[in-house]
């Protein structure tokens, strides 16, 4: 077995842990590799092992250098309006929507394919200045009113945490979305995704609701 798939077994194991600890199936928790910086090479071998959902970049331009229809890809990252049209078409889901514009031109141009797009909303939830995504108080409002749009489909929320928050304020940060999240599910029944957790905190986020967690240097720097 090479480095990776070491790792990655490594992290399934421990994703899987957190699952259970909560009552959840570990089958329920997508692992979306978050890719930026490493190879394709690299992403092939971890993609072989079978484990993983998909690969998540959050730069338009370095997605496109690896990108094939071989393998899935998310968009984890802040996104500009006129980037969304290299975008649509190669990425089951787009995670960071959070504001007006940006639905628009994704359903604009989905429409214009003819296909669904299926989205999360970003929260910022430590309402970091220089992060993307919506404050906590906002993100169901602005949930709500994307149902105006009818080539976009909402999936749920994407969260990122402060990165020194402690474990104490970490749980109550990733708690408040989860309320947020199954206040949607009440009323949107595609709401099924609520993608928290990265290297430092997945397991917190899992503990907290999360069923989708998006890891990198925890996946690919395996000492
Ligand atoms: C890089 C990145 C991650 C993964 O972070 P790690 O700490 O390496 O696990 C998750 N989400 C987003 C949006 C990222 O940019």
């Amino acid at each position: 077995m090479d480095k990776i798939s070491a790792s990655l077994e490594t992290i399934i194991a421990k994703v899987g842990d957190a699952a259970t600890k909560s009552g959840r199936n570990p089958s329920d928790i997508q692992i979306v590799a978050a890719s930026k910086t490493r190879s394709i090479e690299t992403l092939q071998a971890a993609f072989s092992t079978g484990k993983l959902t998909a690969f998540g970049e959050n730069r338009v331009q370095e997605f496109l250098s690896k990108y094939s229809p071989a393998l899935p890809w998310d968009f984890i990252g802040q996104l500009q309006t006129n980037k969304v049209k290299y975008l649509i078409g190669k990425v089951r889901l787009i995670h960071s929507v959070d504001r007006n514009r940006l639905a628009a031109e994704i359903n604009r141009l989905a429409q214009k394919n003819g296909l669904v797009q299926k989205v999360l909303v970003e929260i910022n939830s430590g309402a970091e200045e220089n992060k993307g995504g919506l404050p906590i108080s906002e993100a169901k409002a602005f949930a709500h009113s994307l149902a105006e749009f009818p080539n976009l489909e909402l999936k749920g929320i994407m969260a990122v945490a402060p990165l020194n928050a402690s474990k104490n304020k970490l749980h109550y940060l990733f708690r408040s979305v989860y309320e947020v999240y199954q206040s949607l599910q009440e009323f949107l029944p595609n709401v099924d995704t609520l993608s928290m957790g990265m290297s430092n905190d997945f397991e917190t986020a899992i503990e907290c609701g999360s069923n989708l967690v998006r890891l990198g240097r925890i996946l690919f720097d395996s000492k």
